[in-house]
């Protein structure tokens, strides 16, 4: 008990030591780091910068991953360089970013992002009519950047040359306690980045820590502020969200913060749709697999797979009012697109992505003549295959086209033959895409349809399914 009361009122105090810029320092019995999930190219980039007379750290996301054991995917670095200093000691060091410059520096496809310390944002830095800061890039000291970063855990300093963590706002104590706790005021926080809100729901859902009360008290209520950011960044943040091997539980999160309605018109619609739900959980659930098995997953199949069932209403829609079956489709892909595009910021490259995917599927329905042949050397035959066997396992179409599709890719040419003469006398086999794929029969053959079809669409075995790969 007296232990537990020390401990408070010494934890209380270095509080407030921190908050006087001094950091807690760990050392490596302390931290426990090992030092070996660290990569080469991030201790060739601090050391560089320390020899020429600098300090430099590991920063942000790779010391949480480090703390919590686990081999980051990539390194930031921070130090009081400024981005031209940092520059002249790489050979392949890029200056990027028009208001706050920041250093790529390349070791063959290996990229750090190197960053000099960020000052507080100023009372006086211009902002929107509702407080979203708009500039601020003024450089800093360590203890300025400690504190205008998101999380307590993501604003500690590892030193790779003496194994040091600095840590400025107890990012430690809340790693063990697996808490996600915003620095500074939340209410303040949320409205100068709302972009945060997501922030806090990615990382507890990826992270599985909670959300310390006051972090997540205001997000109900001030969830209407992300739709002042700009789209490309809501893009960014979801892809990260989505791309995080946690998607499905990121989203239900979204879900329960109330983050889904109104911002994301794209949530609004999946999560609503019982129909597109199963869809959508199958789809997500098969990427994630996918991100722990280190496979790339490709946006436009992500964003295919997530308003699919937007595009098959509108499809139906279309086609009640009279248009032929591939107009219909290739309508409401438009409307889906342009809706969604206008908050969203979808890159071109991902919306035909997507356009393609959709646009083939009324031909799987096709197996006779040439048809299945062409459609297998269609460049994105792999994503669109998978995005077949998800319609089935979702009970969307009747899982038997998929086995028939599974069969054909797999064959060789003499057994095609035999496939397609076979598809040829069977009543499915040939109905020139007229409109199958709307036909909710359910899984017939249940759990072994939807087991087949859940493998498939899922951690396929085959080279990269949908190309692409995350950007
Ligand atoms: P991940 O492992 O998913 O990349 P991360 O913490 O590294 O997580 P990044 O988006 O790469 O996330 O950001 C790097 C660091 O920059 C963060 O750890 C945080 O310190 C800081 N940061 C990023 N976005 C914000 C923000 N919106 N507000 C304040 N600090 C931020
Ligand atoms: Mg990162």
């Amino acid at each position: 008990m007296i232990k537990k009361l020390i401990r408070k009122i010494l934890g209380t105090k270095s509080k407030a030591a921190r908050d006087a810029n001094t950091p807690v320092v760990l050392g490596p019995e302390a931290h426990g780091i090992d030092p070996r999930l660290l990569s080469n190219n991030a201790i060739r980039v601090t050391s560089t910068l320390q020899e020429a007379g600098y300090e430099a750290f590991v920063v942000g996301g790779a010391v949480r991953d480090l703390l919590l054991g686990v081999k980051p995917k990539d390194f930031d670095i921070a130090t009081n360089a400024t981005p031209e200093q940092v520059k002249r000691l790489f050979r392949r060091a890029f200056i990027i970013g028009k208001r706050f410059q920041i250093v790529h520096v390349m070791f063959g496809n290996d990229l750090l992002e190197v960053t000099t310390f960020r000052g507080t944002t100023s009372a006086n830095a211009p902002k929107d009519e509702h407080g979203r800061v708009l500039r601020d890039n003024t450089f800093g000291s360590q203890a300025e950047d400690a504190e205008r970063r998101d999380f307590t855990i993501n604003a500690m300093y590892y030193n790779p040359a003496n194994q040091q963590v600095l840590d400025y706002h107890g990012g430690i104590e809340d790693i063990r306690a697996k808490t996600l706790r915003i620095i500074g005021k939340p209410e303040e926080r949320y409205r100068e980045d709302p972009v945060r809100m997501l922030r806090v729901v990615r990382f507890a859902a990826k992270l599985k820590f909670s959300i310390e009360p006051e972090t997540g008290a205001p997000i109900k209520v001030m969830a209407p502020l992300i739709n002042n950011v700009p789209a490309a960044r809501v893009f960014d943040e979801m892809l990260k969200l989505l791309m995080s091997g946690h998607a499905l539980a990121c989203l239900q999160q979204l879900r329960k913060e109330g983050l889904h309605h109104g911002l994301l018109p794209l949530l609004d619609v999946v999560l609503e749709q019982p129909m597109g739900f199963k869809f959508v959980t199958l789809a997500l659930d098969s990427t994630d697999a996918r991100i722990h098995a280190g496979k790339t997953v490709s946006p436009g199949f992500l964003f295919a797979s997530l308003l699919w069932h937007q595009v098959l209403e509108k499809w139906e829609a279309y086609r009640a009012a009279g248009e032929q079956t591939i107009p219909a489709l290739h309508l409401a892909a438009d409307d889906v697109l342009d809706s969604q595009t206008e908050k969203l910021a979808l890159q071109r490259k991902i919306g035909s992505d997507m356009r393609d995917i959709w646009a083939m599927q009324p031909r799987f329905e096709r197996r006779t003549g040439k048809a299945p042949h062409k459609l297998l050397e269609h460049q994105r035959f792999r994503a669109g295959y998978d995005f077949l066997l998800l319609r089935c396992a979702s009970g969307e179409i009747d899982a038997e086209i998929g086995e028939w599709w599974t069969a054909f890719y797999e064959s060789d040419e003499a057994s095609r033959e035999d496939l397609i003469s076979s598809a040829s006398q069977t009543s499915g086999g040939g109905n020139g895409g007229a409109g199958g794929a709307k036909r909710k029969r359910g899984p017939r053959r249940g759990g072994r349809n939807r087991n087949r079809g859940g493998e498939g669409a899922g951690a396929d075995n085959a080279a990269p399914a949908h190309d692409g790969g995350a950007d």
